[in-house]
């Protein structure tokens, strides 16, 4: 698998996180939920095809990437 070798930026609005877990199931090396049940963002250094497979899996648009 091909890691993200560019540096990105992953934003996550927690405001709109419903804690679905699906961003943390479809790319575990970047998303975990947190202690407060939002997802948050542990690792940029992930594999960018499943970073945005997360990002649009998300069901209230809450993951934002900027490469
Ligand atoms: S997929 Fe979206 S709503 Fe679900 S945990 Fe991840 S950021 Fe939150």
């Amino acid at each position: 698998m091909k890691k993200n070798n560019k540096k990105i930026k992953i934003t996550i609005d927690k405001k709109k996180c419903i804690g679905c877990g699906s961003c943390t199931i479809l790319c575990p090396d970047v998303f975990e939920l947190g202690k407060d049940g939002k997802s948050q963002v542990k690792n940029t250094d992930g594999n960018i095809e499943e970073i945005k497979s997360a990002a649009e899996s998300c069901p209230v648009k809450a993951i934002k990437i900027e490469e």
